[in-house]
C-alpha cells in the first residue's frame, strides 16, 4: 500500500488532501502530514482523519510518496534534515513549490524520482490546472500516482521539457489573475454604464463562471464559440472590435513573455 507523506499541511496539502478524501481516491489511514503548527495539525485530523506530525522525519518514515508543500524559501533547510533518509528510502518526490528546479530539488532530497508540480490558486477549489514535469527515473507507475494526487485538485497536464514550467508558470500559475483583471475592469465599466457595483459584480462573475463552463465542456475551440456569438452588426462584433483594434492579443503575449521571463530568472 503507497503511503503518502506531506511536509507541511498548509493551503496547498489542505487541497490536494481534500480533493483526494472527496474522491475516495486514498484512504486517509495512509496519509500522513507534518507541520510545525499545532493548529494546522488539528484541523487536518478533524476534517480528514489522516495522520499528523510535528517532526518531518516521522512523517517520511515510511512513505513510497513524499509531497513537498512548503514555502519555496524553506525548502533547503526543509530537506537538509531528510536528505539521508530520502537517499536511503528512494520515494517518488513531489515539489509543488514555485521556481525551484528539478535538478536542485534531486540535489536538495537525494531523490532520484523527482516531480516538479506547478499549480495554481483554483486548487483550493478543486477547480485547479497544474504542470507537471517529471525527472528521467521516474516510472510509469509514479507517473500514475502523481497523475492521481495532484489530479485530486483539477486537471494534472505533463510538460516535456523543464523549461516549459515556466511557460505554464505564465499561463497557468499567474492566468487566475489575469482573469481576475479582466472581472475588475469589466466591473467598473459595468458601473460606468450605470449599473450598481452589486449588478455589475454578480454578473460579471456569472459571465465568466458561464463562459468558462461552456468552453470546458464543448468540443470545439474558443475562436469558433467566439465566432458563433457575434453576429454580424451585433453588440459584441461591436466590442471584439474594440478589443482587436487595441491589440487585445499583443498585449496577452507580451504579458505572458513578461511572465515566462520571470520565472526563468527566479528558477
Ligand atoms: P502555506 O503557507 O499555506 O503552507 C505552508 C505550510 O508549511 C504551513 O502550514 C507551515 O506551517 C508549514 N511549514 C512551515 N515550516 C515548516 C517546516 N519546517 N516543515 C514542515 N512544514 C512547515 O503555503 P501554500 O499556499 O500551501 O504553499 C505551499 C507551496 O505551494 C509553496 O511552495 C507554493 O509555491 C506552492 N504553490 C501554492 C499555490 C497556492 O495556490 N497556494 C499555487 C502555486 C504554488
Amino acid at each position: 500500500m503507497t503511503q503518502i507523506a506531506f511536509i507541511g499541511g498548509g493551503n496547498m496539502a489542505t487541497s490536494i488532501i481534500g480533493g483526494l478524501i472527496r474522491e475516495d481516491a486514498v484512504n486517509p489511514d495512509l496519509i500522513h502530514v507534518s507541520d510545525p503548527g499545532e493548529e494546522q495539525r488539528q484541523r487536518l485530523e478533524a476534517d480528514f482523519k489522516v495522520h499528523t506530525h510535528a517532526e518531518n522525519l516521522d512523517a517520511i518514515a515510511n512513505a513510497t510518496v513524499v509531497i513537498l508543500a512548503v514555502k519555496p524559501q524553506m525548502m533547503k533547510e526543509v530537506l537538509a534534515p531528510l536528505a539521508a533518509t530520502l537517499t536511503a528510502r528512494q520515494p517518488l518526490l513531489i515539489s509543488v513549490a514555485a521556481g525551484i528546479s528539478l535538478p536542485t530539488l534531486q540535489a536538495w532530497s537525494g531523490c532520484k524520482a523527482v516531480v516538479r508540480a506547478m499549480p495554481n490558486t483554483p486548487a483550493l477549489t478543486g477547480t485547479g490546472a497544474t504542470g507537471l514535469f517529471a525527472s528521467d527515473e521516474v516510472s510509469l507507475d509514479q507517473r500514475n500516482l502523481a497523475d492521481t494526487l495532484i489530479g485530486a485538485t483539477g486537471i494534472a497536464v505533463w510538460v516535456k521539457t523543464e523549461a516549459e514550467i515556466d511557460a505554464v508558470t505564465a499561463l497557468s500559475g499567474s492566468g487566475p489573475a489575469y482573469y481576475f483583471l479582466m472581472m475588475e475592469s469589466m466591473i467598473a465599466a459595468g458601473i460606468k454604464l450605470g449599473l450598481s457595483e452589486d449588478t455589475a459584480r454578480r454578473l460579471t462573475l456569472q459571465t465568466a463562471l458561464g463562459a468558462g463552463k461552456m468552453a470546458s465542456a464543448s468540443e470545439v475551440a474558443p475562436d469558433e464559440l467566439r465566432r458563433r456569438v457575434t453576429s454580424p452588426g451585433g453588440t459584441t462584433e461591436q466590442a471584439i472590435a474594440t478589443f482587436e483594434g487595441a491589440h487585445l492579443r499583443d498585449i496577452v503575449q507580451a504579458a505572458m513573455d513578461a511572465a515566462a521571463r520571470r520565472a526563468a530568472e527566479l528558477s
